[in-house]
C-alpha cells in the first residue's frame, strides 16, 4: 500500500463521496426507466451526476435534455461529457456556452475516439479543438466558474506509447485547469494504487476518482474493458463462469465482487467513487449502502 493513497487517519470513518455516471436515453421507455433509476439513486446524495457524450456528438441534444432535466426536476448537480470529435471549435463552444447559460457548472471534457473507430487513428476537425487539454483550456477561458473534470487511464490509454506518456497527457490537462479526474473502470486494485503513486510522482495532486464498473453483464464488461484497454482478471472471469444463463445469480455475484473492491478501497483511504451505472441502479444502491451510505445524507460507518 502506498503512503499517497493511505490518507484517512485510524479509526476515523468518513462518509465516503460518490457520482453517478448515465448515458442519454435512446428512447421514451428508456427515458422512463433512467428517471426511475434516478429517484431511486437521488437520496444517496450524490456529489453529481454526469450524463455522457455519444460518439462523435451523436447524443449532442439528448445529453443536453437529460442534463436540463436533471437541472430542472432534481436537486441533484449535472456534470454534462463533451468530446472534441468531429466538431469545430466554434460548434463546441456553443454546446459550453449553452450549458453554462442553463446553469451546468461542471464539464467532463475529453478527446473522445476516433471517429473511425477505436483501433483507428485519431484525427482532430481541422478547425476543432486538437486535444483534451485545448478543450479544457478554452472552458476555463469562456467560463472560469466552471469545474472540469477529466479522464485518467490506470492501465494507460490504448494509444499511448506508455504509461508516462499516458502521465504527460493528464498533466496536460490539469495544467490547463481540470480538478479531478476519473479514472477508467479497473477491476485490480493495485493498478489503481501503483497508478495513484505515479500520478503523485508527477506533481499531479488533483483527486484521481476510481470508475466503478459493477459487472451486470459478463460478457458486455468484458467486451467494454477490451476496447478500453482494461484487464479482466481470471478471477473475475472464474467467478462468473457458468453464470450464462442465470441472472439471479450473476447480480449476486456483481454485487459481492463490487462490494468488495470498493471496501478494499475505501480501507486503503479512498474517499471518493464514479459509479458506472449503466442506468440501472439496484447493484450501484446496494454497493453504496455497503460502503455506509444512507438515503438523505444519513450515514454509517462502512
Ligand atoms: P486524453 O486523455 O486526452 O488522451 C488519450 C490519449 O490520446 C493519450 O494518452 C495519448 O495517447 C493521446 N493524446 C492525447 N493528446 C495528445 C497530445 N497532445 N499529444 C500526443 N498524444 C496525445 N467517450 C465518449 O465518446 N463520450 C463520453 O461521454 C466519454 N466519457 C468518458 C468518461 C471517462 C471517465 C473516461 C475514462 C472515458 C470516457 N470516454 C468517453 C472515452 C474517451 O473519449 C476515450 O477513451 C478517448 O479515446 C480518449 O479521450 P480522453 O479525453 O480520455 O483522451
Amino acid at each position: 500500500m502506498s503512503e499517497t493513497a493511505s490518507i484517512v487517519p485510524a479509526g476515523e470513518a468518513r462518509r465516503p463521496s460518490i457520482s453517478f455516471e448515465f448515458f442519454p436515453p435512446k428512447t421514451a421507455e428508456m427515458e422512463q426507466n433512467l428517471w426511475n433509476v434516478i429517484e431511486r439513486l437521488a437520496p444517496l446524495a450524490p456529489d453529481f451526476v454526469s450524463v455522457t457524450y455519444g460518439a462523435g456528438g451523436s447524443t449532442r441534444e439528448r445529453t443536453h435534455s437529460t442534463i436540463a432535466r436533471i437541472l430542472n426536476e432534481t436537486s441533484l448537480t449535472p456534470a454534462a461529457h463533451l468530446t472534441c470529435v468531429d466538431a469545430a471549435r466554434g460548434d463546441i463552444d456553443e454546446v459550453v456556452d449553452r450549458y453554462h447559460e442553463v446553469g451546468v457548472r461542471h464539464i467532463v471534457a475529453l478527446r473522445g475516439d476516433p471517429s473511425g473507430g477505436i483501433g483507428t487513428a485519431y484525427q482532430a476537425h481541422p478547425q476543432g479543438y486538437q486535444n483534451s487539454a485545448d478543450l479544457v483550456a478554452s472552458i476555463k477561458r469562456r467560463h472560469p466558474d466552471m469545474e472540469v473534470s477529466v479522464s485518467a487511464y490506470p492501465e494507460k490509454h490504448p494509444e499511448s506509447a506508455s504509461l508516462d506518456a499516458d502521465i504527460d497527457v493528464l498533466k496536460a490537462k490539469v495544467d490547463a485547469g481540470a480538478t479531478r479526474a476519473i479514472t477508467q473502470f479497473f477491476f485490480d486494485n493495485d493498478l489503481y494504487f501503483r497508478y495513484l503513486d505515479r500520478v503523485r510522482a508527477a506533481g499531479i495532486d488533483i483527486p484521481i476518482v476510481p470508475g466503478i464498473l459493477p459487472v451486470q453483464n459478463f460478457k458486455l464488461a468484458k467486451n467494454f474493458a477490451t476496447r478500453a484497454g482494461a484487464t479482466v482478471p481470471d478471477w473475475l472471469a472464474a467467478k462468473f463462469d457458468g453464470l450464462d444463463d442465470d441472472a439471479d445469480t450473476r447480480r449476486l455475484v456483481a454485487a459481492t465482487v463490487a462490494a468488495g473492491q470498493v471496501q478494499k478501497l475505501s480501507k486503503h483511504g479512498v474517499q471518493h467513487f464514479h459509479f458506472y451505472t449503466m442506468n440501472r441502479a439496484d447493484l450501484v444502491f446496494a454497493i453504496s449502502h455497503i460502503l455506509g451510505i444512507r438515503p438523505n445524507g444519513a450515514q454509517k460507518a462502512a
